[in-house]
């Protein structure tokens, strides 16, 4: 089914499902002003400083030249200095205090979804307003760009590095897990922003809808999920989760 707005029967399935999970990707930041990296809606970077981003965000780059990549990262970060959550965003955080299960996975790096409200997201690239010690393993949250020292260094004396899965390297431990088993848990399945075609994040709607759940897309234009999706509304993030009425709220 496609459609342009939500309607009728899809938000009576949304005021009366208990479970419910969420994939957002670059869409919905793309929304924010926040650019992307693949291109697909709003500005896209293909390089910086004369540099592909697959290689100014590796982990082979992080190990022999750890200064340029935090350059690069700062860069990043300075990009957001002025880039708020939109409607998309707060709807979401709404959702979650909404739902008896709500779980919020994204492939974004932004943290905008915390910056809207919701507490518990998973994040499965990691964050770029966080660092994490190559020591002890702490991770912290940086204070706001340009950073005083580069490249910046934990209380314990080791260098930190973006807590961010770099091209090269594997999904933080256990993120992908808690993701998947909420994806099979679900009752309604979002797809928001993403054409989900980055493996694993692309298993989940396919475990979902496996599982039994009601697979929603919004996107602006049909994508890989589409023929896989029970639903496809077309559209801005920040235009159709609005229209998503809670219903009477449960006691
Ligand atoms: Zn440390």
């Amino acid at each position: 089914m496609m459609t342009d707005h939500v309607t009728d029967d899809l938000r009576r399935r949304f005021a009366q499902a208990s479970r419910v999970a969420v994939l957002t990707g670059a869409g919905i930041s793309a929304e924010s002003g926040v650019p992307t990296f693949r291109g697909g809606g709003g500005a896209t970077i293909w390089e910086w400083r004369g540099k592909p981003v697959s290689e100014l965000s590796s982990a082979e780059l992080l190990a022999t030249d750890p200064k340029l990549v935090w350059e690069w990262f700062d860069h990043r970060r300075g990009l957001l200095k002025d880039v708020k959550p939109n409607a998309g965003h707060l709807a979401l955080a709404a959702w979650e205090k909404r739902f008896d299960a709500f779980t919020l996975v994204t492939q974004n790096i932004d943290g905008l979804h915390a910056t809207a409200g919701n507490r518990e997201v998973i994040e499965l690239h990691g964050s770029l307003l966080r660092g994490r010690c190559t020591r002890c393993g702490t991770t912290r949250e940086l204070p706001p760009p340009p950073l005083p020292e580069m490249p910046p260094r934990c209380s314990c004396g080791g260098l930190l590095r973006p807590d961010v899965v770099l091209f090269g390297e594997d999904l933080p431990p256990g993120a992908y897990e808690r993701a998947t088993d909420a994806a099979a848990l679900c009752e309604i399945f979002f797809v928001i922003g993403t054409s989900a075609v980055v493996y694993p994040a692309a298993y989940l709607p396919r475990s979902a809808k496996l599982a039994g759940a009601f697979v929603i897309e919004v996107n602006p234009e049909e994508t890989d999920i589409t023929p896989r999706a029970d639903a496809t509304i077309l559209g801005k993030a920040g235009e159709i989760l609005p229209q998503f009425d809670f219903g009477p709220h449960k006691a």
